[in-house]
């Protein structure tokens, strides 16, 4: 029973669609490292290898085993079909691609701990050395010795060297992009996270790249001055890396290589000018422009851990920033807050020539409530009220904030004398629903607060300091007139 269970799960459609994209993907990248081949040498790229890292990669590894079947079977697919037979030197090749990728890929994920992204160093040295070079390593080791077996083809020193090299350089060129969109596609977010801003600046980096690369390979003739413009791809890499994210950069660098690839293959380009040897050629421009995609890749991933660090240490800051102005026993604003708040509400009720009104809130004989009930119900009190202020604020401007004691300020921009009197009356409400019983009050039998408000109109000129005092007025004014009542401070009229 369980082995049928595990042949069915063997089998699902989401495996069968892993392993079939596998195959069409590799058998496609032989295609394309067919237009990179040497006359009767090897391939300059190898792009399988590349896309199947990928797919290791962004696949969990119980879906490993058809990724492996899946490269054994497109190799022999694709050779066959593109080169029209399949002799028993292939075994060797094709041992050595599954090997090389299946075993790094199986030390890489041993190595990185994290979730894998690219987007800190770590993972991309990880990927320079162990993803790039051990794997390239691994095929050349593997694949010399059993091509020693198999047919008694013994290794040479530069064939090795120029197998390694373009090992190397095939993954470098492809994994990374092909690694992002499948990550994108998984994840269902099929975008190349570019900022609106940037799309210009990205306009231009094309149309340089371009311009550049037609001016280094596309010409005619070279000299020894006219050679030395492939250091003009230097600057490019850097800009791409520095300004753009990872994604971007690696589409760059599978871009860039392709096209100096193919461009050599048919022998144009300076590198061709240097070395009469195609061989050679090819393997210096690999070099070559190697050197400058990984230089740039890491310099912009430090750019990026550095920004991302940055940002972190906003992000941190706002959030300590914020933490500083919460009372912490009701969680509404505190006095801090408060001070900031009342600044702004001035400034725009100024430049919008809008009303604003402050209103003072102190709960009535609140001493008496510690004395009867104990500080710790006096806490209590406090949070129950700060809420039933709280739910009657709707606007996402009006503040409440906890002064001190059992004193509430709240900020109401946009809100006239009218409205204010309104808000008042729903507060005093809220604060008899919560019925919270005070036996000591001289007034009522449960808890009660008294209000004053002072509302500052367009004409007024009032300062923050003056609006304070006259809210506070009102507020001493209401206590006086027997408290659970609200006042109106009648600064406009007094004033005209
Ligand atoms: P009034 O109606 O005139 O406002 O009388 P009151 O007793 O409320 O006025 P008063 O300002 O004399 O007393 C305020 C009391 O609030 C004093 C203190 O015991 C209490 N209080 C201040 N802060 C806290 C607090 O954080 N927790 C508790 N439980 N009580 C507090
Ligand atoms: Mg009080
Ligand atoms: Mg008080």
């Amino acid at each position: 029973m369980e082995i049928i269970s595990r042949c069915k799960s063997f089998f699902s459609l989401l495996n069968i669609a892993v392993f079939a994209f596998m195959v069409l993907s590799y058998v496609a990248m032989i295609y394309l490292s067919g237009a990179f081949f040497m006359v009767g040498e090897i391939a300059i790229l190898w792009l399988g290898n590349g896309i199947a890292t990928a797919l290791f990669l962004v696949c969990s590894p119980k879906r490993w085993p058809h990724l492996a079947l899946g490269i054994m079977i497109a190799y022999f697919i694709g050779v066959h079909s593109h080169f029209g037979s399949f002799d028993r030197n292939q075994i060797a090749f094709l041992l050595a691609n599954v090997l090389s990728v299946v075993l790094t890929i199986i030390v890489f994920k041993k190595l990185c701990k994290e979730p894998v992204t690219f987007n800190d160093l770590r993972q991309n040295i990880l990927f320079l050395t162990v993803l790039c070079m051990l794997s390239a390593l691994l095929n050349i080791v593997i694949g010399a010795t059993a091509l020693w077996v198999i047919s008694d083809i013994k290794p040479v020193l530069s064939r090795s060297l120029i197998w390694f090299v373009g090992n190397t350089v095939s993954i470098f060129a492809s994994t990374l992009t092909a690694f992002h969109i499948f990550s994108s596609f998984k994840n269902k977010t099929l975008s190349l996270h570019i900022q609106k801003q940037q799309v210009f600046e990205l306009g231009i980096l094309c149309l340089s790249t371009l311009l550049i690369l037609v001016e280094v390979f596309g010409r005619e003739h070279y000299n020894k001055f006219t050679v030395s413009l492939i250091f003009l791809l230097f600057p490019v890499a850097m800009w791409v890396a520095l300004r753009f994210n990872h994604y971007i950069t690696s589409v760059w660098i599978t871009v860039v290589f392709l096209t100096c690839g193919f461009y050599s293959t048919v022998k144009l380009g300076p590198f061709i000018f240097m070395f009469n040897d195609l061989s050679y050629a090819i393997f210096y421009m690999q070099i070559y422009i190697f050197t400058a995609c990984s230089t740039a890749l890491i310099i912009g991933t430090i750019n990026t851990e550095k920004e991302s660090k940055n940002h972190t240490i906003a992000e941190l800051n706002k959030q300590l920033d914020n933490l500083t102005k919460i009372d912490p026993l009701t969680k509404i604003a505190n006095r801090r807050k408060y001070d900031d708040s009342i600044k702004q509400a001035l400034a725009s009720a100024k430049t919008n020539g809008t009303p604003l009104t402050l209103i003072a809130i102190d709960i009535d004989y609140f001493k008496l409530y510690n004395d009867e009930y104990g500080h710790l119900m006096g806490d209590e009190c406090l949070v129950s009220v700060a809420n039933a202020i709280n739910k009657n604020l709707l606007r996402t401007n009006d503040i409440v904030a906890r002064m001190g004691g059992e004193e509430f300020f709240c900020i109401l921009p946009n809100t006239d004398s009218a409205a204010a009197i309104g808000i008042m009356q729903k507060i005093q409400s809220s604060i008899a629903e919560l019925n919270i019983p005070h036996q000591a009050s001289p007034i009522e039998p449960y808890l009660t607060v008294s209000m004053g408000a002072c509302t500052k109109t367009q004409s007024d000129n009032l300062d923050a300091m003056r609006l304070y005092q006259l809210a506070d007025t009102a507020l001493y004014a209401a206590k006086e007139q027997g408290r659970n009542t609200y006042v109106m401070s009648n600064y406009s009229e007094l004033s005209s």
